[in-house]
């Protein structure tokens, strides 16, 4: 399939000699993609920026994959840079969705499309498409289980919550907690679910007061110790944290291991989002109890076919024309699925696929 993409890719390419003619590789400025990833700290935009990359070049494209150590002024000139290499298709996962308004100018001037990449652009009318999981759907599942786990149908409860929400600047993060909120915030009003730190949002609009900037682990853990110091002092026990992704939840199991918790019946449970190697072995030895993998190799096949779609002049497919308004217009944008995973599903879900190798997780 990839060698016949390439031909179409390639016959594309030159019959429109005029836009910036090819290079060694056979690239074109017709195909001349650059990504924009927000960081190499966080393993899963390794693997997002790596294998669209990947299947880019072997298509005959010319690619430029950026990483910004999650600072917007370098993901801003690293645009640029790639606008004024004759970027024609810009793939962008933003690491603040607000600030790309005037750099997004700059690309329109030269024509190329724009993709949002997993996190949308706001106030922005040059973003072009979305692709991304469904980012609500994330947060509801995440809600659910604990809602199962608990038996809180059942009216079971009280339990002690303690949740957090992503970083500010993220678009996703919202979603994210509304989808959880919707499910939990109930439970709350009906005291099955009790916050003793009272970080507890009055309602989905108010979830950037917890929110933990640029995703960070050790924030999330100070923040977690915190809480464990000031509110649980008197052998009261943490019995569930909602946690939006697996960097927070990395961060507030390292807190829970330092004030004696330890894995076992009185554990508490914690989710997560990623499917990171550390999480997943985290939910092996019982730490953690389930993620929400996004098989990021299905976002990239979706971003490449978009891409194809876009120089072949044809119809770009999508399937969620309503949900993300960026402030200047409804961005088309398809929408992936995400899943849950707990621990007798890392074998079947991520083993067998080959989204992590046995030896990642110590199997
Ligand atoms: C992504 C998550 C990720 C988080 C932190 C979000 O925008 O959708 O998969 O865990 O950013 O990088």
């Amino acid at each position: 399939a990839i060698a016949a993409l390439a031909v179409g890719l390639g016959a594309c390419s030159s019959t429109r000699p005029a836009d910036g003619g090819g290079d060694a590789a056979g690239g074109s400025g017709d195909c001349n993609v650059g990504i924009a990833m927000p960081t190499r700290s966080l393993e899963r935009w390794i693997n997002d920026g790596e294998q669209l990359q990947k299947k880019l070049t072997d298509a005959g494209c010319t690619v430029d994959l950026q990483y910004a150590d999650n600072k917007t002024d370098q993901q801003i000139s690293q645009i640029q840079n790639q606008i004024s290499g004759g970027a024609k298709i810009l793939v962008i996962a933003a690491i603040d969705g607000s600030t790309l308004g005037p750099v997004l100018q700059e690309a329109k001037a030269q024509n190329a499309t724009v993709i949002a990449y997993d996190r949308l652009i706001n106030g922005s009318e040059n973003v072009d498409y979305y692709a991304t999981f469904d980012n609500y759907k994330v947060g509801t599942l995440q809600g659910q289980f604990i809602e199962e786990q608990l038996g809180l149908k059942d009216g079971k409860g009280p339990f002690n919550l303690e949740p957090f929400a992503g970083s500010p600047d993220d678009n996703n993060a919202k979603f994210f907690f509304a989808g959880a909120w919707d499910v939990l915030k109930p439970y709350i009003d009906k005291g099955q679910l009790v916050v003793p730190s009272g970080k507890s949002p009055a309602n989905d609009d108010a979830w950037a007061s917890i929110g933990i900037q640029g995703w960070a682990s050790d924030k999330a853990q100070a923040e977690m110790d915190n809480r464990l110091s000031s509110f649980y002092g008197d052998g009261k026990k943490v019995n569930v944290v909602l946690s939006p992704n697996d960097s927070l939840a990395i961060g507030i199991e390292a807190s829970l291991k330092s004030a004696g918790y330890t894995a076992g019946a009185d554990y508490p449970i914690i989710t997560g989002q990623d499917a990171d190697k550390a999480n997943v072995k985290a939910i092996l030895e019982g730490l953690q109890a389930m993620t929400v993998w996004k098989d990021t190799r299905a976002l990239g096949d979706r971003v490449f076919q978009m891409i194809q779609e876009i120089k072949d002049g044809k119809t770009v497919e999508v399937n969620d024309t309503k949900t993300y308004d960026n402030g200047k217009k409804v961005v088309p944008s398809y929408l992936l699925t995400p899943e849950v995973v707990v621990k007798d599903d890392v074998q079947s879900k991520l083993i067998d696929s080959g989204f992590l190798k046995a030896s990642d997780v110590g199997l």
